[in-house]
């Protein structure tokens, strides 16, 4: 049997910390090739070196992840269409506003019997609708497409200490055991749920929630208000998946990418992070001027998910049943003050 050959595509943060787990997973599993190859979207350090031949060096990402060996047999690859060309399994972990451009790249460049799985937490939304990052692969490729989320901040795995994940599946049970069989290790332990879209919404929209959370933080308002804005999240993120996809089930809610992920992104994320910041400046420097400020070069997904979460609520006319949502769009783009973050809930939420 040919063994598979894996291929991850992105090589930020989260990215080079899932390029290492699954590492260390392909030099003992017989059905896998040693070498994982690794798309790094090329970039010039200040050394003036370039990032992918760093890696290739020290073995590290020293800008998105300094100080963790990735392994031995992790091959970082400027040129994605090489990176892509005997993979036979793709693992895509970009943030998601460069995905669109992404797939159209690799139309036509990939094997047609790939399997493929998403880590990307986020949504397009186009003329014809909301689109999942996983169909956006799946139709632009024509690939089959599972989702991994979870509660994973990436340095903390990187160090190797315990955490959880949910792979979502649409019907291949198989498959998704493969892909819990790449992921896991004694510190990652991956649950297969058939609930491919709720695990997937569960990851997008907890980021809105996680830039609420940091407002309330920024704003000093205490742990009771925090857990508050979490629980009408939480609720708001169900009644939008069951919305958007009937078929979403309550029970992923449970599992790590539902509610574990929100309180990590909650308590600890960059998301959180930087909206701390925005409502301690009052909400005078933008998202985008603190995003570079703070993460440096990492990037934010809840500033334009809220936007796309905000485009899909005013299309379908349903602003008023998701008053936090539309609250931390408002406020992102300075329409409204970060204080009306506690202020919105004076409006009665209509939603559940
Ligand atoms: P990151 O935030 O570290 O993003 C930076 C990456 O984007 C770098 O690799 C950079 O080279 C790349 N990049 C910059 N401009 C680009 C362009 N024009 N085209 C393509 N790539 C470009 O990335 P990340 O943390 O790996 O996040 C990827 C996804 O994983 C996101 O959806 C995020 O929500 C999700 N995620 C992140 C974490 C985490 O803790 N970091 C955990 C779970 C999930
Ligand atoms: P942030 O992007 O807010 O850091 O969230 C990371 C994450 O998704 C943890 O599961």
């Amino acid at each position: 049997i040919e063994r598979s050959r894996v291929t991850v595509i992105g090589s930020g943060n989260w990215g080079s910390v899932a390029a290492k787990l699954i590492a260390s997973n392909t030099l003992m599993l017989d059905s896998f090739h040693d070498e994982v190859r690794m798309w790094v979207y090329e970039e010039v350090l200040p050394s003036g070196e370039k990032l992918t031949n760093v890696i290739n060096q020290t073995n590290e990402n020293v800008k998105y992840l300094p100080g963790i060996k990735l392994g031995k047999n992790v091959v970082a690859d400027p040129d994605l269409d090489n990176a892509v060309k005997n993979a036979t399994v793709l693992v895509f972990v970009t943030p998601h506003q460069f995905m669109e451009g992404i797939c159209q790249r690799l139309v036509g460049k990939i094997k047609p019997d790939v399997e493929a799985i998403s880590l990307i937490k986020g949504m397009e939304v186009k003329m014809e609708g909301p689109c999942m990052i996983s169909s956006l692969i799946s139709d632009q490729l024509g690939i089959n497409c599972c989702v991994l989320m979870g509660a994973n901040i990436a340095n903390e795995i990187a160090v190797e200490k315990f955490s959880e994940a949910t792979v979502g599946f649409r019907e291949n049970k198989e498959v998704a055991e493969r892909w819990v069989q790449l992921f896991s290790t004694p510190y990652f332990q991956v649950t297969a749920v058939q609930d491919v879209e709720g695990v997937e919404l569960c990851g997008t929209l907890k980021n809105v929630v996680a830039i609420a959370a940091g407002l309330v933080d920024g704003l000093e308002m205490g742990n009771n208000t925090k857990a508050a804005i979490m629980r009408i999240g939480l609720r708001e993120m169900r009644a939008f998946s069951k919305l958007m996809f009937s078929s979403v089930r309550d029970s992923t809610f449970f599992e790590s990418c539902g509610v574990a992920d929100l309180i990590t992104t909650c308590m600890g994320g960059r998301n959180r992070k930087v909206a701390e910041a925005f409502a301690k400046n009052g909400g005078k420097r933008s998202f985008d001027e603190l995003e570079a400020e703070l993460l440096q070069g990492q990037k934010l997904q809840g500033v334009s998910t809220a936007k796309e979460v905000y485009a899909v609520l005013s299309n379908r006319g349903w602003l008023e049943m998701f008053p936090l949502f539309t609250t931390v769009h408002e406020i992102c783009v300075g329409r409204i003050p970060p204080t009306a973050i506690v202020e919105y809930s004076e409006h009665k939420p209509k939603c559940c």
